[in-house]
């Protein structure tokens, strides 16, 4: 059986190496792809654990787990088949019939719509909280509140909300912080380090890094995770073995990848400032961004999201959109190829004009995840789009 090797350093060496198997003479520099469902075992006097692709313990579903683990601070970690199975087999794990959960109302709409509909349906109560004051969560808890639940930073506004008041709230509570932590990355936000006790990633943005992989991964102590694999077992909703190798070749280039995403957002966001008809630019490393002093304090990086808006509305961001030829125009996120939408159409889609214009999302709202391109070569292309969108207004 393969061993997996914890590691010790910095956040880049351990995505090299953290969970990699351990080094013998012959023996694969690259952890080989174990594509078996089951493996040899099973008597009743064995002592080691039963290994079944659907536990999440493969080797490749492991050594991405321990990659994880070492790269949030957390005592353990589990990978599963999509980020919404990671969200909801947590959530599951966590509350039963007659418990309460606080939300933040700024989270991801399908994150959402299990919490109000999949929830509701096993008779937890969730109540929907504007995350902007500690004061709004600590008057939303009752007795039977059994986790908090938010988003940092927020899709698609980038707001950054402190989870630290959070920290101290649930703990009070004696009830778990859930944090997904998506848009940042462990490269730009570590929140276990912050005292968040569960932290989801949807891998498939910037950690798989390559939009060719659909995965998710929590983060956590060792109890709480062995929870989150009872439902995995359950429920099923496991990563295949071919798809946690390719997330882990991923992972290794997390940090150079997120890094320059980060350079080169911040660079475009500087630009788009500068260029006519654009009404807004939000990125958390503008001065003006509302949370950019806590941005400064607490993440790492300011993250390879921007957002503008566009002064023509939704027929420039449309115009906009169908003229880029380097961006491509889809949904997802974190990307090597910078990836353009318009939240009207995928993560908002059925909120009217008022709720998106309260939401901080108003027409000509368009989204980009900036990948790894030239950003001469992004200019150019943003350029002649915003031309277009003059052009046709
Ligand atoms: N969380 C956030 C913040 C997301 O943006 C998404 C997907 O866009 C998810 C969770 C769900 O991830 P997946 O599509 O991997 O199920």
């Amino acid at each position: 059986m393969t061993a997996h090797r914890p590691t010790h350093g910095g956040l880049s060496t351990q995505s090299v190496h953290a969970g990699s198997v351990t080094p013998a003479e012959g023996a694969p520099v690259v952890p080989p792809l174990v594509q078996s469902a089951t493996y040899y075992g099973g008597w009743h006097d064995a002592t080691i654990d039963l290994r079944y692709a659907r536990y999440g313990n493969n080797p490749n579903q492991e050594e991405v787990a321990t990659k994880l683990a070492a790269l949030e601070g957390t005592e353990s970690a589990i990978a599963l088949g999509s980020g919404m199975a990671a969200t909801a087999m947590t959530l599951l794990a966590l509350t039963r019939a007659g418990d309460h959960v606080v939300a933040s109302r700024q989270i991801y709409g399908t994150t959402q719509s299990f919490l109000q509909q999949e929830l509701a349906r096993r008779g937890v109560a969730v109540d929907f909280v504007d995350p902007d004051s500690a004061r709004t969560w600590r008057l939303a808890l009752k007795a039977n509140t059994r986790l908090l639940f938010m988003e940092v930073p927020t899709n698609p506004t980038l707001r950054i909300h402190d989870p630290r008041p959070l920290v101290r709230l649930a703990r009070e509570a004696g009830v778990p912080l859930v944090v997904d932590s998506t848009f940042a990355s462990p490269v730009n936000l570590r929140p276990a380090s912050l005292g968040v006790d569960v932290v989801i990633h949807s891998a498939t943005k910037y950690l798989g890094g390559h939009s060719d992989v659909v995965a998710g991964v929590v983060c956590g102590s060792t109890a709480i995770i062995d929870e989150v694999r009872r439902m995995l077992m359950l429920y099923g909703p496991a990563l295949d073995p071919h798809a946690a190798w390719l997330l882990a070749r991923g992972l290794r280039t997390l940090s150079v990848r997120v890094q320059r995403q980060n350079e080169s957002a911040l660079a475009l966001a500087r630009w788009f400032k500068e260029q006519s008809g654009v009404k807004a630019v939000i990125h958390p490393g503008l001065p003006e961004h509302p949370d950019h002093e806590l941005a400064k304090e607490i993440l790492q990086g300011y993250g390879g999201m921007l957002s503008v808006v566009l002064e023509g509305g939704s027929r420039a961001a449309n115009t906009f959109c169908r003229a880029l030829q380097i961006a491509l125009y889809a949904p997802s996120l974190g990307g090597v190829e910078t990836l353009v939408s318009q939240p009207r159409f995928t993560s908002q889609v059925g909120l009217g004009a008022k709720e998106m214009e309260e939401q901080g999302i108003p027409e000509g709202f368009v989204r980009i995840s900036v990948g790894l391109e030239d950003v001469p070569d992004l200019e150019r292309d943003f350029g002649r789009a915003l031309q277009a969108a003059r052009a046709d207004g």
